[in-house]
């Protein structure tokens, strides 16, 4: 994909709409962000088809088919996805329907972006798949886009980032050149957070943050996610617990857990991050410096939940370098509700 990166980029989004030969595009955002999506189509002038605010977490089915005929109604040819995974995700369900491609303006760390995994809910069951159709055809970076995103949240959106390259450090699909991706993100990333979260119109801080959100997202783009991302799609799905907060305060146990199986990745981890001795304990430690949540109890889970999200991580297989048992699990689980350091 094409990627503009900058402070102002926005500026050059019709260039990167005619560029894909696009003359009509829809714009999508949350309802929380309808000034940016008008914006957008101001920026977009006649090449704009309309704005939809209607983007949600997750993707319900009956938003994204309401978008799906408002595309195909207003005659669009394209459609520009501003904001978070939530309005990104948006984009990718027509995509998938239409065909159509997307152009995406990141405002959060998630990294949607850089992926080709798309995600729909219907009656409380999140489906997700990989189709290259949905993977958006150009990105623009903003920096000046991220000035308005809450400090709160962009700490755990950040640490939600970061999750992405611990994870692809350890993929069973992970390459040299996606390791480098990861350290760099990693190491951009925990030093541009603190700095954002001390001063969220710190358009430098800003600047590093979104450039380590980029790396992050191209590596979950590339590689295969395992315990922890598995984990934090259960917790969500089943209890309906914040995305990129969960993932915050799962981050430090499920590496703690896996770190005894994943030396090299802990070398790296251990680089990126200062030369610190233990990644897991490190990670959790900025989580408490950016003042995020440490624990699931905080998120609202009741301990009582435990065992329903263990026998769930036990019963689906897949990829992790360390063998996912039960025990393991619950007391990973038990130490992230209490939100106590982590322990392998
Ligand atoms: P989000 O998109 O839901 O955004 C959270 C809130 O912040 C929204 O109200 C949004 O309008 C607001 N917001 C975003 N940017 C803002 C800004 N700059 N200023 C002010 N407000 C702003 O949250 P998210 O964490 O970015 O995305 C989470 C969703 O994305 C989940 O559904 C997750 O599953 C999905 N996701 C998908 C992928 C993928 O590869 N398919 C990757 C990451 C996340």
């Amino acid at each position: 994909m094409r990627v503009t990166f900058g402070a102002g980029v926005l500026r050059k989004l019709t260039d990167e709409v005619a560029a894909l030969g696009l003359r009509r595009v829809l714009v999508l955002c949350s309802p929380e962000q309808e000034d940016t999506g008008r914006l957008v189509t101001d920026t977009l002038g006649d090449r704009s088809a309309g704005l939809l605010a209607e983007a949600r977490m997750h993707v319900p089915i009956e938003i994204a088919h309401r978008a799906q005929r408002l595309a195909a109604r207003s005659g669009a040819d394209g459609c520009v996805a501003v904001g978070g995974g939530s309005a990104i995700g948006l984009g990718k369900a027509i995509a998938l329907e239409h065909g159509l491609p997307v152009v995406a303006i990141p405002t959060t760390y998630a990294g949607s972006e850089m992926t080709p995994v798309w995600g729909l809910t219907e009656n409380g069951q999140k489906r997700t798949g990989r189709d290259q159709r949905v993977l958006p055809r150009s990105v623009l970076y903003d920096p000046e886009l991220t000035l308005s995103l809450p400090t709160a949240l962009s700490a755990v959106s950040g640490m939600n980032a970061l999750a992405h390259a611990v994870e692809g450090l350890y993929a069973p699909d992970a390459t040299p050149i996606v390791s480098l991706m990861a350290e760099e993100g990693v190491r951009a990333l925990a030093s541009a957070l603190p700095g954002v979260v001390r001063d969220g119109t710190d358009v430098e801080a800003r600047a590093n943050a979104l450039y380590g959100a980029w790396l992050c997202g191209a590596v979950l783009g590339a590689t295969t996610m395992s315990l922890h991302h598995k984990l934090c799609h259960t917790l969500g799905g089943t209890l309906d617990l914040p995305h990129a907060q969960t993932h915050t305060v799962v981050l430090p146990h499920a590496l703690a857990y896996n770190q005894p199986a994943v030396p090299q990745a802990l070398s790296t981890l251990s680089r990126a991050l200062g030369g610190v001795a233990d990644p897991a304990r490190a990670l959790w430690e900025l989580a408490g410096r950016l003042g995020a949540p440490r624990s699931l109890r905080e998120l609202g889970m009741a301990e009582a939940d435990i065992p329903r999200v263990v026998d769930f991580a036990v019963s689906n297989p897949y990829a992790n370098p360390r063998d996912v048992t039960a025990d393991g699990i619950r007391g990973l689980l038990q130490q992230a509700w209490v939100g106590d350091p982590p322990q392998g």
